[in-house]
């Protein structure tokens, strides 16, 4: 019986960590199905900041006095809640950063001017989101390295063959995301990991859609770096964490200087750099967001990603059969493992249009190209909608949205 009643994610109780929820849009319930945008933050999450800036607000690290230490404290405590979270071997390995595009750029500019050449080639797939693509754009254009398209079939899939004949000799890391944020494809990282690594090549997992909906193994993926953004998994925006195997970022050079990455500066002799993860943390950084990063992720650990996977999955079943339904509707991303996320075009009707017509009944979904216009362009299309869930929507909530969006089509055809 327990077993069985472990299976079931009590939504209700869910919801009611959720005060947004209760807030009405142009006169409606709001209905929010942006989450692969941002997801929206419980109260105890709230309550975090709240804490933070009544009792003990102060920089971390360089002070002596008690505020001090338990900023400090509860800051390094998160890193230990994101070890946990990515299992992770140990705390080191965890920088934090402002979220998944400064990871990635940290990647890029620590690791890969340190370590690329002209002619040495970085593997993206065609479904990354611009955070992954650019970063590597600019290192292309300054260093002369080669970006390389892994493609995707016609439901959205990576091509598998085709990222293993991609590899040379001088393919030097792939960059590829676990989870597509505007199709929702979930990449068989392990297996590209392992690919990878046949070839003397890293990995850099972009983490940022998949934190939320499914456990995440660096061990097990055997990731050489893994980025995440908090404000996607329930957290604060402004925090989010990089993990690099140890032995990689010991061996990397700071990209950004300051306060907080050093153990001596001087003018006569230089500057030497502090250990990992300090060395890549300059300045003073986002102390309230990390501690309410840590909030979140003991909330959703407190469910279990499993649960609430599981339950965005039977969310994803029942939108999908509701939306193959209406007329002219087109869903793009088709892939047999997908998280909850769903992409669709519909004849007639622009998806900006469907868009600001169906938040005036209400319902927030997300319409553009999703920062990832090339995966768009290949598919014909410079705009989709995308509708995606959180542990906190419910079946009913897809009803509405679906009626609503029928409505809105009526109107605009
Ligand atoms: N990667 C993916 C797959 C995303 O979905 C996003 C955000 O939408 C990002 C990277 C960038 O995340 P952030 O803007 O939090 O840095």
């Amino acid at each position: 019986m327990t077993a069985l009643k472990e299976l079931t994610l009590d939504v209700v109780k869910v919801r009611a960590d959720f005060p947004i929820l209760e807030r009405k849009v142009h006169g409606y319930p709001l209905i929010y199905l942006d989450n692969a945008a941002t997801s929206q933050t419980p109260r105890q999450v709230i309550a975090t900041f709240d804490d933070y800036y009544r009792r003990y607000n102060a920089n971390i690290h360089r002070g002596l006095h008690t505020l001090a230490d338990e900023a400090t404290a509860a800051y390094e405590g998160t890193r230990e809640t994101v070890r946990a979270f990515l299992n992770a071997r140990e705390r080191r390995e965890i920088v934090f950063t402002r979220g998944t595009t400064e990871a990635i750029n940290l990647v890029a500019n620590a690791w890969g001017r340190a370590n690329l050449k002209a002619g040495d080639e970085v593997l993206v797939s065609l479904m990354e989101h611009h955070s992954n693509i650019v970063p590597w754009q600019l290192l292309a254009e300054q260093l002369g390295i080669v970006i390389k398209v892994i493609p995707v079939d016609e439901r959205g899939v990576l091509d598998l063959d085709a990222y293993r004949d991609l590899f040379t000799e001088r393919t030097r890391l792939v960059a590829v995301n676990h989870v597509s944020n505007a199709f929702g494809t979930i990449n068989p990282v392990k297996e590209l990991a392992g690919i990878a690594h046949a070839h003397d090549a890293l990995i850099l997992i972009d983490g940022a859609q998949a934190a939320p909906h499914e456990p995440i193994d660096v061990q097990d993926i055997d990731a050489d770096f893994y980025a995440f953004s908090g404000h996607k998994v329930y957290g604060p925006t402004g925090a989010g964490a990089l993990y690099g195997k140890a032995a990689l970022l010991e061996a990397m050079p700071p990209w950004q200087g300051g306060g907080e990455m050093i153990k001596t500066v001087s003018f006569d002799t230089g500057t030497s750099f502090a250990d990992i993860p300090h060395r890549f943390e300059a300045g003073t950084p986002a102390i309230a967001e990390v501690i309410a990063l840590g909030k979140a992720l003991e909330w959703v650990s407190g469910i279990g990603l499993e649960l609430i996977g599981g339950w965005e999955q039977q969310l994803l079943a029942h939108a999908t059969e509701r939306l193959v339904a209406v007329d002219g509707l087109r869903i793009l991303g088709t892939a047999p493992h997908k998280a909850g996320v769903i992409s669709f075009v519909v004849d007639g009707a622009h998806s900006q249009d469907i868009g600001l017509l169906i938040d005036q009944l209400g319902v927030a979904i997300r319409t553009g190209h999703h920062c990832a216009q090339p995966l768009l362009t290949h598919f014909g299309v410079d705009a989709t909608c995308r509708a995606s869930f959180a542990a906190y929507n419910t079946p009913e909530e897809i009803d509405i949205f679906v009626d609503a969006l029928e409505r809105v089509i009526g109107m605009v055809r």
